[in-house]
């Protein structure tokens, strides 16, 4: 099996699992409205995934590769031991990925880009893969340019790619962990209520945990926030100007970071 297909079964068997305890487990009561949103965040997960294989010719991976081939790198002009070489890879991309989203959050046209991800009514984890295709070229392109100058580590490259795919679907999660274990595991990850704060309606809120896998990034950086003002199980999602049923079509979600705006940030 290559890598693609690989990928796609570890794809598919975490969503199940996770439709599967969402199901059981439920944490927000809102309705899911699968048979709307499903269709329009699972296609934006596979124009993502086209879009990077037909338009980019390299990959974060295919970059790694080519690093290690030609000693290209600060990882490979220190030379330093492969397990260290793991762990930095991991650290930077991870980084790279936090201030990226920060950065999404504050630039006018980024925020164009991102702001699909965050109109999404309800959360589950097919909200995990609901990004616009520019989106993921603009990440693909910063995450090259990090792996060359790193001279980042194959593997770690792979293994981050397939870690940040499934923990978008975990956070993103319509999931009640028990209050102790959610603690203990925000310690060191994102947890679906941490997240869940990063995509409630109030500007305060949804500018605030932007960490994707680690959740240390937003506490070391003073943009994590415990709680927020209204009950996990009711809170307000999404974004205030799209939330009629035309607005949440896919063509018109394709289209909305072009559209004219009376102010950027909304
Ligand atoms: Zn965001």
């Amino acid at each position: 099996m290559n890598a693609t297909v690989w990928r796609a079964s570890i794809f598919v068997l975490l969503l199940v699992l996770l439709v599967l305890a969402e199901w059981r487990w439920p944490r927000h009561q809102a309705d899911p409205d699968r048979r709307h949103r499903w269709p329009v965040n699972l296609g934006f997960g596979l124009a993502g995934a086209l879009c990077l294989r037909l338009l980019m010719p390299w990959l974060a991976i295919d970059a790694a590769l080519w690093a290690r081939q030609n000693d290209v790198g600060l990882l490979h002009a220190w030379t330093v031991p492969s397990w260290l070489a793991v762990v930095v890879t991991l650290l930077a991309l991870d980084l790279l990925i936090y201030a990226q989203h920060r950065l999404m959050h504050r630039v006018g046209w980024l925020w164009r880009l991102h702001r699909l991800h965050h109109s999404d009514l309800a959360l589950d984890a097919s909200s995990g893969v609901r990004f616009h295709p520019l989106e993921i070229l603009f990440s693909m392109g910063l995450k090259i340019a990090t792996v060359v100058v790193l001279g980042a580590a194959p593997a770690a490259v792979l293994a981050f790619e397939i870690l940040l795919n499934g923990f978008a679907m975990f956070t993103h999660a319509n999931l009640a962990l028990p209050p102790r274990l959610d603690r203990i595991l925000r310690w060191m990850v994102v947890t679906p209520d941490m997240h869940r704060i990063h995509h409630s309606v109030l500007r305060d809120e949804h500018d605030r945990n932007f960490g994707f896998n680690a959740s240390w990034w937003d506490r070391l950086f003073g943009s994590y926030r415990e709680a927020p003002r209204q009950p996990q199980a009711t809170l307000r999602l999404g974004l205030d100007r799209f939330r009629d049923s035309r607005e949440q079509r896919f063509d018109q979600l394709l289209l909305q970071p072009f559209r004219r705006e009376k102010t950027s940030r909304q």
